[in-house]
Order: C-alpha cells, then structure tokens, then sequence
C-alpha cells in the first residue's frame, strides 16, 4: 500500500489532507515522493521557524540526543534552565512552564489564572474568563470553550463551565460581558492576531482599552501567542507591538523550530500562583525540543526580526497591486489574503504549481519561514498571484 492508502486506513481520518506525501525538505524547499519540487509558504502552519533542516538547529538537537533526549521533571536538565532563562530576559516575563503544545500551553495559562482568582477571592468566585469571538485557543475542552467560534461549540460536550464571549475591536461589547458576569471574572484572553480566524489583527486601541479594563477590574490578561510568537510578526511576541504588559502568555507552533514545545509564560502577579504538585507534564520541557528551540531564539536576533518585518512589508507591496486580490490582513510574516476566487481552489492550485500555501476561513494564509530567501519568495509570489488572477 502507498503512504497515502495506509494513512487512510490507519489513521484517524480527522484532517482533510492534500494528495501530497512530502519526504524531505531544505531551507523553504520540500519535495514530495515523485521527486517534485515545492517552495514552502506554510512553515507546517507556522511550526518551521528557520525552515526545514536547519544545519545549526539539526546539529544542535541532534546533540542533545546523543547526550540526553529525556529525563523527567523530577530532575534538573541544563537545555530548559537556559532557555526559561533566555524566553524571561527577552519577554520581560518572571518565569516559565513547558510543555509540548499551544493547547496545553493555553491549558496551563487558563489553570493559573483560575488558580490566582481562587487564592485571591474564592474558590469558583471568580472563574470566568472573556476571550473572544473568532478566536481560536486550541482542540482540549477548555480550550476549546475558550476559542469563540460557534463551529466547534457541538458535539463534545459539556465543556468546561467559565468561558464568555465578547465580539473583537469592539470595547462595549467587551464592558458588556464584563459587566453580565460582575464579580465573576478573573482574566480577558486576547489572540492578538486571530490566526485560524482569518488572519485579523486585533486594533491597536481595542487591545490597549482592553487592557485598560484589565487593569481597572483587577483581571489577569492573558494572550495567546501560540501562533503569533517566536518572531511571526516580525517582534519575538507581538504584544511588543501593541504597548501592554500582560500577565500570561503561551507560546509553542514556531518555539522549537520544528519539534513540539509549548510555553507559558508568567509576569509577576502571578509567578508564584502554581507551586509545587499543581501542574505537570511528563515531556514538559524536554531535552532535546529545549535545546532546539534555546536554538531558535538565539537565531532570532534583532537583524533576523527586521528581515521578517522587510519580508512582510515586501510582500504587502506585491500583493497590494496584484489582480485578485481583494485585501491583506494580519502582522508581519503572517499574511491573510482576502481573493476574488475561493482560497480553497487557489490553495490546490498552488500546490499543483509547486508552491504551498495555507488558508484560514474564506482567506489565503502565508505563514513562511522566517528567513526565507527573498528570490524564492518573489517565484513563489508570482505562481500565487498567476493563481489568484485565474490562470
Ligand atoms: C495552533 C493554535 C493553537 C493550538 O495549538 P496546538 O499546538 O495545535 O495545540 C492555540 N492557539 C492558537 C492561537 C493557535 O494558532
């Protein structure tokens, strides 16, 4: 049986995937099992940070394999010190807990913030949390009563009671939901740029009042940058772009560069919430996924930032003028492509063409590597825009 035939037979079948068996990839170059070429737009959703097969980050994990691939959390291991070391210096954040997805990572963020309520005013007093409409938080029960789309509200219940919605760049809607549940909330979740909701950034003045609000009812704000982190936007988290000090961020897509690591991040108020017992993960910051990322940060350094910030403004400068294209969203290298023609189709065509692309909702999504060479990007662009125009 081919990889397809056996994946379809053995695997659950919860993903709609594209006729493609990818084997093998380099810098933002894929080839699949017929030897055809691709130039990578997706990253693997905005995982492959620095690309694939990075020799720097190969090296270095592979390293740590042959050292020490696992030990525990009942032990101390020098990858994950280093690299909580390097995530709080550069976020300004007091501490962190790893583990091994966004999911979890906003799993653990959701925990502390009830925890923090529950030692400041009560058990169950203050367990609401507001996030928002057209967000997505991840596929737990609690994260997915977080994530404020209808779509996923069925079927799986009951989910996890505490979770209101309020509409986004909307602040009377968000004083609204503040205000129905008076007394009862301890956080506001924001998704600063609503990836798997199309690719909408939040506005600069929504985001700042929110926090405003936070700040005046004495709630924690909690952001969500799984997808947004690790320099996407063009800043190692894109809160730096919007003027606030959060109290929680997760992280994990792009962290570790192509290995599955999730981190939540705590500020000050609440750096001591989860003690000892409280909250666990067996792979939680492993060896080898910390070296890769510890790895990855280091790679992102303030000239790799600014060409993510040139990459995007260069491809809104392209595609700005491009037939077809009806608007851009989103921040940085993280695009949102509203088409003349359904994104699905220009998706598939792409692929056919040689070029990945991803689409979230009605839009194409370009989430490439952060250090993706600009005369590939430039023969990748032109075969999207020939997509997008019909030909
Ligand atoms: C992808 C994503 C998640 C879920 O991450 P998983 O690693 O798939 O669990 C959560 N929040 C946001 C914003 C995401 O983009």
């Amino acid at each position: 049986m081919t990889t397809q035939e056996l994946t379809n037979q053995y695997i659950a079948n919860t993903y709609a995937r594209f006729p493609v068996t990818f084997t093998r990839g380099e810098g933002s170059r894929l080839w699949d099992d017929t030897g055809k070429e691709y130039i990578d737009l997706g990253s693997g959703i905005a995982v492959n940070t620095l690309g694939l097969a990075d020799s720097g980050w190969a090296e270095t994990v592979a390293a740590q394999l042959r050292a020490l691939a696992h030990s525990s959390n009942l032990y101390y291991t020098q990858p994950a010190a280093k690299l909580a070391q390097a995530l709080c210096e550069r976020s300004g954040m007091q501490n962190v807990f790893f583990s091994n997805s966004g999911a979890e990572a906003n799993e653990c963020m959701i925990k502390c913030a009830r925890k923090y309520a529950a030692d400041k005013w009560g058990e169950n007093v203050r367990p609401v949390i507001v996030s928002l409409e057209n967000s997505f938080h991840g596929r737990t029960l609690a994260t997915l009563a977080a994530t404020g789309q209808a779509d996923f509200h069925h079927d799986f219940g009951p989910f996890p009671a505490g979770f209101a919605h309020a509409r986004p760049n909307d602040i009377e809607s968000l004083r609204r939901q503040l205000d129905e549940h008076d007394g009862q909330c301890c956080a506001i979740l924001l998704e600063l740029v609503q990836g798997e909701g199309g690719v909408v950034a939040l506005e600069q003045a929504f985001v700042r009042e929110a926090a405003k609000l936070a700040k005046e009812r004495e709630l924690l704000l909690l952001l969500d940058e799984v997808q947004t982190g690790n320099g996407r936007t063009g800043t190692l988290f894109a809160f730096e772009q919007y003027d606030i000090r959060p109290d929680l961020v997760s992280t994990a897509k792009g962290l570790a560069g192509g290995l599955p690591f999730g981190a939540t991040l705590f500020g000050e108020a609440v750096s001591g919430t989860l003690g000892p017992g409280s909250h666990g993960s067996t792979f939680g910051g492993n060896p080898a996924c910390a070296a890769g990322a510890l790895y990855v940060l280091d790679q992102l350094n303030d000239s790799l930032l600014a060409r993510v910030r040139e990459s995007g403004a260069w491809l809104r400068a392209k595609l700005q003028a491009a037939p077809g294209v009806l608007g851009l969203t989103g921040l940085g290298l993280m695009l949102g492509i509203k088409t003349a023609r359904p994104a699905k189709e220009i998706a598939a065509q792409c692929l056919a063409k040689g070029v990945v692309v991803l689409t979230a909702k009605d839009k194409v999504r370009l989430l490439p590597a952060l250090n993706i060479p600009r005369d590939l990007l430039e023969e990748a662009i032109d075969i999207l825009i020939a997509c997008m125009d019909g030909q």
